[in-house]
């Protein structure tokens, strides 16, 4: 078991969808989110970059379940009127996890070789999303899920230990 990150999958195409997705086992996935989350945390500036965090702090295996928080990036919470700025700001986040931002916040030393190969593909995955690929009713869709007490509603509260975005289920790398 694990969790695949993949482009945009399609079950007619399964095989061909996974050439170049990102497949994790459960514990490197945990290592992965809590790298993004750190360097996200110090990163991001205007709300729709802080839903990002946010997005990927609700990958929690602690509380979704393990090998359960995969995902696609066009299913990602992204918004069209921001694509661009936010699309550099994705590709930023990934930049500095590999310069360990945050990182010394940990008191573990996550598995490097396994995390910046994690992060190399996941790059390119980013990098091949564009505004054609936006699905207009996502973002709306995730922020309905939201309960009016989730982080994206209070003001995007942050870990006071990793000054990551919290989710509703607190810091993924305070849990996860
Ligand atoms: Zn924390």
């Amino acid at each position: 078991m694990g969790n695949i990150f993949c482009f945009k999958f399609d079950k007619d195409n399964g095989a061909e969808c996974l050439k170049d997705a990102l497949s994790l086992s459960n514990i490197s996935t945990a290592k992965f989110i809590n790298v993004l989350c750190l360097s996200g945390g110090r990163l991001a500036k205007t709300e729709s970059q802080k839903r990002m965090m946010v997005f990927l702090a609700e990958k929690n295996q602690n509380f979704c379940g393990i090998g359960t928080v995969g995902f696609n990036i066009v299913n990602m919470p992204w918004d069209r009127e921001n694509f661009d700025e936010d699309k550099a700001f994705m590709l930023d986040v990934i930049r500095c996890a590999k310069d360990k931002l945050g990182w010394e916040t940990l008191d573990f030393q996550p598995n490097e070789e396994i995390v910046f190969e994690a992060l190399n593909v996941f790059e390119k995955l980013i990098h091949r999303m564009n505004k054609d690929e936006i699905r207009d009713n996502r973002l709306q869709e995730w922020l309905s899920e939201a309960k009016e007490n989730d982080p994206v509603y209070c003001g995007f509260p942050k870990c006071r230990i990793h000054d990551t975005y919290l989710s509703l289920f607190g810091c993924q790398v305070c849990t996860d």
